[in-house]
């Protein structure tokens, strides 16, 4: 009788789960097709932000860069990197065609959590008093010529109103910043400003997204690379784009130019067009063809920023794992996943982080013994069953395998926005194509950054796929900025 009636219990508490991951399969799936038609909904809504149409969701924010490094750069230069959980910075000689990169040094910083949602003044005030220090450690092995100050390539990881490549406003907040008064203002003044408080002489010739500073980093390294994505605390990609492609680009053509030579398909004649890099801020990106579950929709609800980054709130570390925890929490109320009771932890917004999910998924061992002491650590629960972990490492699977398909597509539309998605009419072979990626999440999230790569195979089909390359370009941004700092130096007429 008791035997009876508890394996009854049993049985429906397994129904019970069943039916809520079901519900989790259905809404997070991602099926090639689906990728496709969201990457022809982005090629639209770029074509919008290139035109200026001010509903466009993907700003496609004019970088101002329209020359990208050549490897001929030299001298000392800084550069600053804010816009995830730690800032960073960094010097580097620049050596010339011949010696490149001669040396380089850096540091990184946390940013104290009340900081990310203090002043304005503050936060740029412990930006600028790290970099001081940072430049008071200068040492034999770099070398700033007789009467120049010091100058910087500012690398701001948020969406900016450029004015010119070295100035810009804000034009909102993303990623779990939220600084009142700062919107609308110029972030380069208001770090030199600061600058000026600490009694630091340096000058700010470059403003970049991070990137574009990937972008210049990976092509200083390697000519093929047209586009750079980000998949870390947030995400975004930016890309080459032919000046005469941007209907809301009135300045003039640019000067010197970053000339690219295109062989148009009919003609076999060269032609040379004028380039300017775009800074696309996909995050922002909506749809409703995006697979937004009631978890995503109560998440953004509840967050800094409701109904904005929707496309990054599904994809980015910032929020994968809130996502896991939020279905893990439905799995302990409806289906007592835990036990009888929920566990109080698992109430609390953002306890699991993406790297704590990311090290549970790669939990390979027949016990799952990671995942348990993970989950331990996380939820409070110390004899979880072998069942119960691979339920929760399903759900880190469903979880980053939406995410990581969602950024493929990305990838993807870029690709196909500048006719990289196919062999070219008339071609045998589509040209050497390198997107360069950076963060944190691509860089240490295994399964994640394969199955993104996976993906854009498959999306892009074997011919096209075996001539697009996706190389890591490891804090590619920082050493970017300082490029882009250097070929925009007040000195440059000089040399
Ligand atoms: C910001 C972008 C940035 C990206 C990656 C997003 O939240 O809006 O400007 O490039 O994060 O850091
Ligand atoms: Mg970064």
């Amino acid at each position: 009788r008791e035997d009876e009636l508890l394996g009854s219990v049993v049985a429906e508490r397994k129904r019970r789960v069943a039916a809520v991951i079901e519900e989790v399969e259905r809404s997070l799936a991602t099926p090639t097709a689906l990728l496709r038609s969201i990457a022809d909904a982005m090629v639209t809504e770029m074509e919008r932000g290139l035109r200026g149409d001010i509903h466009a969701q993907l700003k496609m924010l004019i970088s101002y860069v329209d020359n990208l490094p050549t490897g001929d750069e030299h001298g000392l230069f800084y550069a600053l990197d804010l816009g995830g959980t730690n800032f960073r910075v960094l010097r580097v000689q620049l050596g010339g065609r011949e010696k490149r990169v001669v040396k380089q040094q850096y540091e990184e910083v946390s940013i104290p959590p009340h900081l990310m949602v203090g002043t304005s003044m503050e936060l740029f005030d412990f930006i600028a008093a790290a970099l001081a220090k940072f430049v008071d450690t200068e040492g034999e092995d770099f070398h700033l010529p007789e009467g120049r100050q010091r100058e910087l390539g500012f690398t701001f990881s948020f969406p900016v109103n450029q004015t010119s490549i070295s100035s810009g406003t804000l034009i909102k907040w993303t990623k779990g910043f939220s600084i009142n008064g700062a919107v609308g203002e110029d972030v380069v003044s208001e770090l030199s400003r600061a600058m000026e408080r600490q009694g630091l002489d340096m000058k700010v010739t470059a403003l970049v997204n991070d990137t574009v500073g990937t972008l210049a980093g990976g092509r200083y390294n390697d000519n093929d690379v047209v586009a750079a994505v980000i998949l870390g605390t947030g995400t975004n990609a930016a890309y080459v784009e032919h000046a005469n492609a941007i209907p809301k680009w009135t300045g003039l053509l640019p000067k010197s130019g970053n000339m690219v030579s295109a062989r148009t398909p009919y003609t076999w004649k060269t032609k040379v067009y004028a380039t300017i890099v775009i800074n696309t801020e996909w995050g922002s990106f909506k749809s409703d063809k995006l697979p937004l579950s009631e978890y995503d929709k109560i998440m953004d609800f509840e967050s800094l920023n409701p109904g904005e980054q929707i496309y990054e709130k599904m994809i980015s570390g910032m929020y994968l794992g809130e996502i896991v925890r939020r279905i893990l929490l439905k799995l302990a109320h409806d289906a007592s996943l835990f036990g009888d009771v929920v566990p109080p932890k698992l109430e609390q917004p953002f306890v699991l982080r993406t790297p704590d999910m990311s090290a549970m998924h790669h939990d390979s061992s027949h016990d799952l013994k990671i995942l348990g002491s993970k989950l331990k650590d996380i939820v409070g629960i110390a004899d979880t069953s072998l069942e119960v972990r691979y339920i929760t490492r399903h759900i880190c699977d469903l979880v980053a395998e939406r995410g990581a398909r969602l950024a493929a597509a990305g990838i993807y539309s870029i690709l196909k926005k500048i006719g990289r998605d196919k062999v070219p009419n008339g071609e045998s072979k589509m040209p050497r194509t390198v997107v360069a990626l950076d963060g944190g999440l691509y860089e240490h999230y295994k399964k994640f950054s394969s199955c993104v790569e996976a993906t854009l195979t498959d999306l892009l089909g074997e011919e096209a796929s075996s001539s697009v390359v996706a190389k890591l370009a490891n804090d590619g941004s920082g050493i970017g900025a300082a490029l882009l700092a250097a070929s925009h130096s007040q000195y440059a007429e000089v040399d």
